[in-house]
């Protein structure tokens, strides 16, 4: 231990779990990349109005848990404390909508920061694979992405996740429904912080987590019933979709989300074996989304999956992913001479695109046949000044613990070969 440790709320990844890691970023991104999703990169800050005026000014996130920094030169910076506002930021600014193939479709992979408090599943540096489909209304896209993340998480082998579904609207039915919400909402016993919320973001109340607020609501006016013919007919096709394709989700009339920017579909998919920090993943569709930051009417859709959560929901389920170690050959050498051999073959079996490994510093064959034993190598090469001098290396088989000596010339094509 140094005089430092990783700041609240924040943890490090090291091998071996930080392997895991890799693999569900890769296994979230894979079904993307093979449906026509580019991957995109974005700076892991922004400019602080960005989030202010596309995740909402009355929203967590927003109010409570950015990180801000005024930089030496005066600008008025945030760590993204999500993906989607950066992205269709950049995708603006890149004229990527003007390029005549829509929907611009991209994925993203990065670190996000709330400075939220601290526990199980929730911490202030976190890590998402996201997925963004620009510039299209369409129900089929929403059906893709809710589609794509159900194949993402099935590919790990995750089970005991649910999928929540709710439309939220549009801006032709959500005001109405906001102002019956509203006048319902007043006339509750509320706290004053809870009271402002009314009037500022209504639908957020209906999120919040306190029993005695949750029982006031059993009799709040319903979205469902708010909604208008169009938004009616789209969300009926999109689970007509969702059906069709075998995704099993559950309609849930109190899904609001966190974020101000989503319109009609929104979705979440929750994990039963996590506790109070369910929610794996989410997203919805964000249809004002371009123009609340200054860009033309540019209809949207996509989502943001939690790689720590689903981590931990692999953990909850005692999933174990089958990952192959990476080391094939592990080489020992035994003296000095064998050192500078033995490290010119690994050399040669690296550049071949065999994963090798070498016992460094100069340690006894007992020690270091350890080290091959838990790098997980199939085989391990160990040469000593007698070897060398017939020029031969022992090559021996990990598994069967079979040993046999192979011409040092040949070494490379034989564990090509033994390798296949
Ligand atoms: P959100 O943008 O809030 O819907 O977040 C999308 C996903 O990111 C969530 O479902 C979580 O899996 C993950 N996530 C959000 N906030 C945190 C956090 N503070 N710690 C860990 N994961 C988070």
């Amino acid at each position: 231990m140094s005089t430092f440790q990783a700041p609240k709320g924040t943890y490090d990844l090291t091998p071996p779990r930080s392997a895991t890691f890799l693999a569900v970023r890769e296994a979230i991104a894979a079904p993307l990349r093979d449906s026509g999703y580019g991957y995109i990169e974005t700076p892991g800050f922004e400019n602080v109005e960005l989030f202010a005026r596309g995740v909402g000014e009355s929203t967590d996130i927003v109010t409570k848990e950015m990180y801000t920094l005024t930089t030496k030169g005066g600008d008025q910076l945030a760590l993204r404390p999500e993906g989607t506002a950066s992205v269709l930021r950049a995708a603006l600014e890149a004229n990527l909508h003007k390029a005549g193939n829509l929907p611009v479709k991209l994925w993203y992979s990065g670190s996000y920061y709330r400075y939220e408090r601290p526990q199980a599943g929730r911490y202030r540096h976190f890590s998402q694979v996201g997925a963004e489909a620009i510039g299209t209304e369409d129900p089929v896209l929403d059906a893709e992405l809710i589609i794509l993340a159900d194949q993402a998480y099935r590919s790990l082998g995750l089970r005991q996740f649910r999928i929540l579904l709710n439309s939220l609207g549009d801006k032709e039915c959500r005001p109405v429904y906001r102002e019956a919400l509203q006048t319902f909402l007043r006339d509750l016993d509320l706290d004053e912080e809870t009271r402002r919320r009314i009037e500022i973001n209504p639908l957020r109340v209906l999120d919040d987590k306190r029993a005695d607020v949750q029982k006031q609501l059993t009799d709040a006016p319903k979205l469902r019933d708010y909604l208008c013919d169009a938004c009616k007919a789209y969300h009926e096709e999109v689970r007509a979709l969702l059906t069709a394709a075998g995704v099993v989700y559950e309609d849930d009339e109190k899904l609001v989300r966190g974020l101000d920017y989503y319109t009609r579909t929104t979705f979440e998919f929750v994990h039963d074996g996590l506790g109070s920090q369910s929610a794996v993943g989410g997203g919805g569709r964000y249809d004002g989304l371009s123009e609340m930051i200054g860009g033309p009417e540019l209809p949207s859709v996509g989502w943001a999956l939690g790689v720590d959560r689903t981590v931990l929901a692999l953990e909850a389920e005692g999933i174990e992913l089958d990952l192959p170690y990476t080391t094939s050959v592990y080489a020992v050498p035994l003296g000095e001479e064998a050192r500078r051999v033995l490290f010119g073959v690994v050399t040669g079996l690296r550049r071949a695109g065999i994963a090798a490994d070498f016992a460094f510093g100069g340690r006894g064959l007992k020690g270091a046949m350890k080290s091959a034993n838990r790098s997980g190598a199939r085989y391990a090469l160990v040469a000593g000044e007698r070897d060398l001098a017939e020029g031969v290396v022992q090559l021996k088989d990990m598994e069967s613990g079979e040993q046999s000596a192979v011409p040092l010339t040949e070494v490379a094509a034989e564990l090509a070969k033994r390798l296949g």
